[in-house]
């Protein structure tokens, strides 16, 4: 989940404008094919996909109407339709607690954590279509029984007041934890935060990684501070993720991504980094641009006496951005990223988490939602990638460290 206010001021229709462009793209026959094979026929997991808590916000309620919500719907960058259309298997389901619940202690949540698991089980259990993955070996068997796996990880560990919520949670299904969100926490510093509360770790945090260790849960480096990151690794010698980070390299001034050290140390700790797909994570001139634009409309709404959200300040927001080109990021920065990963900490490390339902309108061309997968295969192929490869980025390098970290 990444704050952005910018979702409010953008409207869908430059979207609409843009898909007609790229109606002609991604069309060479041989490229497709292999593509979609691949799709179709290897493994895709995802290290982040906001569905619950867009749910929640959307007032989900336990009913039979609401549990089918998820297979066919009109909202969002996510459905069970469009997921199989993009070939996903595995999306992890973010229990993502914000940082406004964690109160003066810096924890808490746990309540929220419950339930949104409680409703991603929920889900799991009315649908036939979807299962929970705890394990990465079930995420491969119900891939061949053809059932989509909902595995969970929290993002966030506010809820980890006590040692022994770990247990909880891990006996509840989560199988990643992030460290924490946009504020420092009980745990360690976030990225988001310029307090540096504990200069990394805490003390205590150091305790909650043992404890994740010894329960199978894969650690999560999102959203963590650089001096959080390298303790963590210090720390630990188990391989760890970065669920949705994209690499600094292209966002300079973006603490939330990763630069080259990092994702270097990552390859070199065996772990795997997500690629995260919006615009905001890939690109700085479309940062830039969308800010110029936000202020533009913050003055034209201000100077009319508008209110945001009012018919009124949409038709402004609406007229200034249709007029406006560069508000997105392009599916070949996304294959950008990917290469440059690569090259820093090897083919065996790098994956894609991307942050659907979490980064309001912000996607970018070519992967505006989970039908959209394919297409970049397609460009990675193009570019040289193996289909073996492919595989590695699909899924395979999220599996390999999964199995790593339940070995122990
Ligand atoms: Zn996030």
């Amino acid at each position: 989940m990444r704050l952005i206010l910018l979702s409010l001021l953008l409207s869908v229709s430059t979207t609409l404008v843009l898909a007609q462009a790229e109606k002609d793209r991604f069309s060479n026959p041989a490229l497709r094919k292999t593509a979609d094979s691949l799709a179709q026929n290897a493994i895709l997991i995802d290290g982040h996909v906001d569905l619950p808590y867009r749910l929640k916000v959307q007032n989900f309620r336990y009913t039979k109407e609401f549990l089918g919500l998820p297979l066919e719907s009109e909202d969002g960058d996510f459905d069970y339709k469009r997921a199989r259309e993009g070939g996903l298997d595995a999306p992890f389901m973010s229990i993502y607690i914000p940082a406004d619940l964690q109160g003066p202690q810096k924890y808490g949540g746990a309540a929220l954590a419950d339930s949104l698991i409680d409703m991603v089980t929920a889900i799991a259990a009315e649908n036939d279509e979807f299962a929970i993955a705890t394990h990465p070996d079930s995420v491969r068997a119900q891939f061949a029984r053809g059932v989509m796996s909902l595995p969970m990880g929290m993002e966030n560990g506010a809820p980890l007041a006590y040692p022994e919520d770990v247990e909880h949670f891990a006996d509840r299904g989560i199988r990643y934890v992030t460290l924490t969100h946009s504020k420092d926490n009980q745990i360690c510093d976030s990225s988001y935060d310029t307090t540096r509360t504990w200069g990394g770790l805490s003390p205590y945090g150091s305790l909650i990684l043992q404890e994740l260790v010894d329960h199978k849960i894969m650690i999560d480096i999102s959203h963590v501070s650089d001096s959080t990151f390298f303790q963590v690794l210090r720390r630990v010698d188990v391989p760890v993720i970065a669920s949705h980070s994209s690499l600094r390299y292209f966002t300079p001034d973006f603490e939330r991504n990763m630069n080259d050290e990092m994702v270097k140390a990552l390859g070199e700790n065996g772990g795997v980094v997500m690629i995260n797909f919006g615009s905001t994570f890939l690109d700085s001139a479309v940062v830039n641009k969308r800010n110029a634009l936000r202020s533009t409309v913050t003055e034209i709404v201000e100077a009319r006496g508008y209110t945001l959200g009012t018919p009124e300040a949409d038709a402004v927001i609406d007229s200034v951005t249709s007029s406006n080109t560069g508000i997105f990021a392009d599916i070949e920065i996304v294959a950008d990223h990917i290469e440059r990963a690569v090259e820093l900490a090897g083919i065996d490390h790098v994956g894609i988490g991307s942050d659907y339902d979490g980064v309001g309108d912000s996607l970018p061309t070519g992967l505006k939602d989970v039908s959209d997968y394919p297409n970049l295969w397609y460009v990675l192929l193009e570019r040289g990638f193996t289909p073996e490869d492919v595989k590695k980025v699909m899924g395979e390098n999220l599996l390999r460290v999964w199995s790593e970290v339940e070995k122990g």
